[in-house]
């Protein structure tokens, strides 16, 4: 049972924020919603356990395709970064801005970059891309996140300032048009950079939040220094370019690591 821990514990939490959410706002959306991803969630990590291959990818599509097509396309709820910041300014606490205090902001204190592993949409098509392990050194691009961030920011905050009219139709085609524009950038940096991740290192906004939040993260993958014999393995399939033989928080590219499991399933020494 000790093994099945980690399922149990995700499925506890994300049942502690749905039955909260579900009785405080008296919306019994709430339940369903964080019911169903965090059974997706713990489905995932128990096929994990379970060494079955494609676990991660299966709560991927469960978790990804629920929010893109029923929340985001049929509920027309913008979960996109912009639809964040609506909802924050008009100060309604529903189910964007609660999805990203959940998964962006105070979750990842928790589960690091689950999100980014496990359930973000638009990973979901770029991990289907044949760079899962970087053929290429990773850049100092970094920085474009920062202005992707400060252009969501100030694109809702002109709606805003400019008093524009029907702001909920602009911000439904503002997510369609965004995943549009991330899913064609995010292939073609694939392809350029020859890494599936490239989107993720360098031009998601989102990272703002998920990179501090995550360097506290409670679930981190350690190293076994006395089983590591330094191959470099770990290294070489890790998507987002991080050292986890270095177990302080300080560990290059930490607040990247997207918890896939890559390094975990390839030490040849069982260290990590
Ligand atoms: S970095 Fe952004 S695009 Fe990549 S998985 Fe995380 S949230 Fe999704
Ligand atoms: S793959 Fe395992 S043994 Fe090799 S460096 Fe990484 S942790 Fe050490
Ligand atoms: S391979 Fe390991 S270190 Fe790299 S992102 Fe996945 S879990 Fe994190």
């Amino acid at each position: 049972m000790k093994e099945y821990r980690l399922p149990i514990i995700m499925l506890a939490v994300f049942e502690a924020v749905a039955i909260t959410l579900w009785l405080t706002k008296d919306n019994l959306f709430y339940l369903f919603n964080f019911s169903y991803i965090g059974l997706s969630i713990s489905l995932g990590i128990f096929l994990f356990i379970r060494k079955y291959k494609h676990a991660r990818r299966i709560v991927q599509l469960l978790v990804g395709l629920y929010m893109l097509i029923y929340l985001g396309l049929i509920c027309r709820e913008n979960m996109q970064i912009e639809g964040f910041w609506y909802y924050l300014f008009t100060g309604v606490f529903e189910a964007a801005t609660i999805h990203y205090a959940v998964a962006k902001i105070f979750g990842p204190l928790i589960f690091g970059r689950g999100w980014c592993g496990y359930a973000c949409w638009t990973a979901m098509v770029l991990d289907f891309l044949p760079y899962k392990e970087p053929k290429e050194p990773r850049r100092n691009l970094g920085w474009i996140r920062y202005i992707t961030f400060a252009a969501s920011l100030i694109f809702v905050s002109a709606l805003f300032l400019a008093k524009v009219g029907n702001i909920e139709r602009i911000m439904f085609w503002a997510f369609v048009v965004g995943n549009i524009a991330y899913y064609g950038i995010g292939i073609a940096l694939a392809f350029v950079f020859k890494d599936n991740r490239a989107f993720c290192k360098y031009i998601c906004p989102i990272t703002v939040f998920l990179k501090p939040m995550s360097y506290f993260s409670l679930i981190r993958i350690k190293c076994d220094k006395e089983k590591c014999i330094s191959c470099g393995k770990c290294k070489r399939v890790c998507p987002m370019n991080v050292d986890v033989t270095d177990n302080s928080r300080k560990r290059e590219n930490g607040t990247e690591c997207i918890l896939c499991m890559e390094c975990v399933k390839n030490c040849p020494k069982k260290a990590l």
